[in-house]
């Protein structure tokens, strides 16, 4: 059950969703960043939420974060994924522990007093989907003590808006990836802004230019693959199959109230009585109750196993691989109940049939999770028919 805390946040976020759900169609058509709608939550204090209690933060843990993602997502999925990918970038750090406490500490004050922005940009042009394993084109050499990034990164979300980026690089002349934490305030930064996406258009997930950019030692931050200990599943991506559930949430909302107030003059009353129609509300909500229930046990698992994070890799996949295909298919529902005006430029329904596609790229792609429980399966058979 809520403590009173946990409903505050959620009223306050309530209030939010419902603020930016008046806003999106407008940051949907004219595919410029939600400058508006990033002060609103910062007036909230909302990307401190997952800074630890101990650094100023709410300290919020997985699962809370989920919820008031899904909810954000109602209102404007672009702004929900967004925003999402810097408290969970937070949040992945606050629970590894992977880097030096004292520049954790100074970021998370920024985060506090400042409500800066932060988002890893891993995507590359040649690399395509790091989570496939591609080496970053992006160069790091030193310097005088210092790391000089030259490199361009693709679908950097909130480019225009980041106050600092967690950059993949190739540390020169070796196959070691280095994650920098690039100030944007630093001469060489700057944005491309090659974002022209049908969908989750207002993420602006331009490309970023890093030329002769200096980072500090200390800002060197981590090596991907050198962590101590096994590797750590990401719970924070389940913010993904998060907000893909808010959108198809929204677009089951709508379709449901559609069909509670249309009455064709061909019907006796409201198309909400018409068996069929009743048959796809069903099976949308079926769908949803599906996602949300594997979303927030795995994330439950997460938060109440730390033990078992490390074993929870396929969980995650499983979650994203359900959540973002059944929020295509309950869109898609949506728009057959609400027919051919679904598809109207006026109409939500066209903006979430748009947006819930991105789900599909975000990692991990389906054919990696698919390739992950064969490899599972295949793993633990052991063959008991003998022919
Ligand atoms: C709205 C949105 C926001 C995003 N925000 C960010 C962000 O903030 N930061 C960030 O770093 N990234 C971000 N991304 C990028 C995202 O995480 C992916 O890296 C990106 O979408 C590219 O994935 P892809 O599968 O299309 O590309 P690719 O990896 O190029 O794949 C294209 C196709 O090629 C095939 N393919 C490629 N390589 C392999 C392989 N090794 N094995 C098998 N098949 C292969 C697959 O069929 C795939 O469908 C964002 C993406 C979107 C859509």
């Amino acid at each position: 059950m809520a403590d009173d805390q946990q409903q505050g946040r959620l009223e306050k976020v309530i209030q939010l969703r419902d603020q930016f759900y008046k806003r999106s169609k407008e940051v949907d058509q004219s595919g410029d960043f939600p400058h508006e709608n990033f002060a609103d939550l910062k007036n909230a204090g909302y990307l401190s939420w997952t800074v630890p209690k101990q650094y100023g933060g709410l300290g919020l843990n997985l699962y809370e974060y989920l919820q008031l993602q899904e909810e954000l997502a109602k209102g404007d999925g672009a702004t929900a994924l967004s925003v999402g990918w810097h408290l969970g970038s937070v949040l992945e750090l606050a629970e590894n522990h992977s880097w030096e406490e004292a520049i954790f500490r100074d970021l998370c004050q920024r985060v506090v007093h400042e409500q800066a922005l932060i988002n890893r940009t891993a995507t590359e042009k040649g690399t395509g989907s790091p989570t496939r394993g591609g080496i970053p084109e992006t160069q790091a050499s030193l310097q005088g003590g210092h790391w000089i990034i030259n490199g361009r990164k693709a679908f950097a979300s909130m480019a225009e808006a980041l106050d600092y980026s967690l950059v993949t690089a190739r540390i020169e002349q070796t196959d070691r990836i280095g994650i920098f934490l690039v100030d944007h305030n630093q001469e060489g930064v700057k944005v491309d802004p090659t974002w022209n996406s049908a969908s989750m258009r207002g993420t602006r997930s331009d490309d970023l230019i890093f030329q002769n950019v200096s980072v500090s030692s200390e800002h060197f931050v981590e090596e991907e693959g050198q962590r101590v200990g096994p590797p750590a599943p990401k719970g924070w991506l389940l913010h993904i199959p998060a907000c893909y559930l808010g959108i198809a949430s929204a677009a089951c909302r709508y379709a449901v109230d559609f069909a509670s107030m249309y009455q064709p003059n061909s019907l006796p009353g409201p198309i909400k009585e018409v068996p069929e129609v009743q048959r796809k509300i069903g099976e949308m909500e079926l769908a949803l109750f599906q996602s949300r229930e594997i979303l927030y046990s795995v994330a439950n698992r997460w938060v109440q196993q730390p033990d078992h994070r490390a074993d929870m890799g396929a969980e995650l996949a499983a979650v994203k691989h359900i959540a973002t295909n059944q929020a295509v298919h309950v869109v898609d529902l949506a728009m057959k109940i609400v027919g051919a005006r679904s598809l109207s430029r006026d109409c939500p329904l066209e903006r979430y049939y748009r947006d819930v596609r991105s789900g599909l790229h975000n990692p991990p792609m389906d054919d990696a999770v698919i390739k992950m429980f064969a490899a599972k399966s295949l793993q633990g058979s052991q063959p008991t028919v003998t022919s």
